[in-house]
């Protein structure tokens, strides 16, 4: 590695693939089955609810998901539901395990740019499984120098997979569509932080923007992504 080098996180699900469209579309699905029995938006806001409420156990991915939407439609229909309702939604569940995957603009050509400049390491969270097939279809594995898929995205997460790849969270940019797990965090842990919004992201993720944070920095897309590095770079060589 050149000097000069920092270590780039990657966060992986709507930065660099679509994913919460898969989610969105089996909502819908899972409100058309549910629709004799309970509003849409009530269902959504009982299985948000429920997913929040389970997440210490299933952890974040298509499964928890599947889980919820079963206990969701068991609570709103007291009980009720038929068992080829249940199905349905298990089906569903499993649908998205295979969904196909679709990468955002400039995610291919940033990479490639990127690779061998500095170090890359993925940091995802959700189903091991799920995440391994989805970076495989990707095609995208190769420029990544390590793959980190954790449980969640806290501090000392960063500290930890900055630590052990690269010079520490201080010479690192963290870079994802998340404020809550990929941006601020990774600033608190000493690195920059880079959003790059997608139109869709879930509502667990929410957060403020740090804007006074003064490793902040937010892009429209990834294509920009360069740029902002060799700002960085220079900061640092100065
Ligand atoms: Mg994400």
């Amino acid at each position: 590695m050149k000097s000069g080098a920092l270590t780039l996180g990657f966060d992986a699900d709507d930065t660099l693939w679509q994913n919460e469209r898969f989610f969105r579309l089996t909502e819908a699905r899972f409100a058309e089955l549910l629709a004799d029995f309970a509003e849409p938006d009530h269902l959504a806001e009982r299985l948000l609810l429920l997913e929040k409420r389970n997440l210490d156990k299933y952890g974040f991915g298509i499964k928890g998901f599947t889980l919820s939407m079963v206990e969701t439609a068991i609570e709103v229909t007291e009980g009720r539901v038929p068992a080829r309702i249940i199905k349905e939604i298990v089906d569903a569940g499993r649908d998205m395990l295979t969904h196909p995957v679709e990468t955002l603009p400039h995610a291919q050509d940033t990479l490639e740019q990127l690779a061998g400049r500095h170090r890359l390491v993925l940091i995802t969270k959700g189903d091991l499984f799920d995440q391994e097939r989805k970076l495989a279809a990707s095609g995208l594995g190769d420029f990544f120098d390590a793959v980190e898929i954790v449980s969640d995205k806290s501090r000392a997460t960063y500290e930890r997979i900055f630590g052990q790849h690269g010079d520490g969270a201080e010479h690192a940019v963290m870079i994802g569509n998340s404020l809550k797990s990929d941006v601020i965090p990774a600033i608190e842990a000493g690195s920059w932080g880079v959003v790059v919004p997608h139109e869709l992201t879930w509502a667990h993720e929410h957060a403020e923007t740090p804007a006074t944070a003064p490793r902040f920095r937010q892009i429209a897309h990834l294509g920009e992504l360069e740029g902002l590095l060799e700002g960085i770079g220079r900061a640092f060589r100065r």
